[in-house]
């Protein structure tokens, strides 16, 4: 049978986990969604409103099928941590099991297993003020969004994961440069992310034979980059800086996550490989 991939983080036809989850398709794979909760009714409504098809259409002229959303909010481990007023909430109380272990047991119950992870989520509510104007409460929620987020995903799901399997997350530069306009704490979560790869891809390696990698993507126009705010300016700074002088297209962070997940990676683990046009390479351009 074809593999079976958990991605975490689509809400639209626009990011990369959407490009992800239609190379993974095109390589065969089923493909199961996680979407955040605020954000489910709308991306359920568009898709069965067909408002999607064109964007779903895969090499072969087929539709990818996302066999099953998951509604998921990764900032919550378990009921008992959800908060009061997020439970009342009207958009959190007409879905169920988002939380990080209900969403597992739901699959579990669903598919038995999967064979892939993918991470391609992040929030950090302060991200347009600079770190010297981070409050701790926007600093430490960037961080429990964007990477506690992957720990505790993979660490729920490693047991439901079939040895010979692979996870991946998103990353950017800002985490070891840096890049003015990337704040609230979002350039430190990306740097814990990065680190946690190293340190996960040991543990998930020895425990389930389960490789780890990250993605670290040049500027692409997403929902969540435009909240940013620069992105467009990140853009055209690329596109004038960077080795390769060209867009750099979703599909092709989608090509490199589905090489990275395949058989044909089997060595790639604790990697953090960059597709961003080779801008990270760069000094200075003249
Ligand atoms: P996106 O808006 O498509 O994806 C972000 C997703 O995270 C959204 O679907 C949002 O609903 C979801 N989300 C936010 N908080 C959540 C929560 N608590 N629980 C579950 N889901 C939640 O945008 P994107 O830019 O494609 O982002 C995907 C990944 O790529 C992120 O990790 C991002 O940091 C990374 N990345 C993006 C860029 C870029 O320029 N767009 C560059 C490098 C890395």
């Amino acid at each position: 049978r074809g593999k079976r991939a958990f991605i975490a983080g689509v809400a639209d036809d626009n990011g990369y986990g959407w490009a992800i989850a239609k190379a993974l398709a095109a390589a065969g794979a089923e493909i199961l969604v996680g979407t955040w909760v605020p954000a489910l009714n709308i991306f359920e409504t568009s898709l069965r409103r067909g408002k999607f098809d064109e964007s779903r259409k895969l090499p072969d002229g087929s539709l990818m099928d996302i066999v099953k959303v998951y509604p998921l909010d990764a900032v919550y481990d378990s009921p008992d941590d959800v908060p009061e007023d997020v439970k009342s909430n009207k958009r959190y109380a007409g879905s169920s099991n988002w939380t990080v272990k209900e969403v597992v047991e739901s699959v579990k119950n669903d598919f038995g297993s999967i064979d892939i992870l993918v991470h391609s989520l992040a929030n950090g509510p302060e991200v347009t003020k600079p770190l010297l104007e981070t409050s701790r409460r926007g600093y430490l929620t960037a961080i429990s969004a964007s990477s506690y987020s992957y720990v505790s995903l993979l660490q729920h799901f490693l047991p439901i994961m079939n040895p010979g399997g692979a996870s991946i997350s998103l990353t950017y530069i800002a985490s070891e440069r840096a890049i003015p306009g990337y704040g609230g704490g979002m350039s430190s979560a990306k740097a814990a992310l990065e680190s946690d790869t190293r340190v996960l891809a040991f543990e998930a390696g020895r425990k389930g034979k389960i490789r780890v990698n990250t993605i670290s993507a040049g500027p692409l126009g997403s929902r969540a980059a435009k909240a940013i705010g620069f992105i467009e300016k990140m853009i055209e700074y690329s596109y004038v800086n960077a080795p390769l002088q060209k867009e750099q297209l979703a599909d092709e962070v989608g090509n490199t996550a589905a090489f990275l997940v395949s058989s044909l990676a089997s060595a790639i683990t604790g990697s953090i490989v960059y597709v961003d046009n080779g801008l990270n390479t760069m000094g200075i351009a003249i």
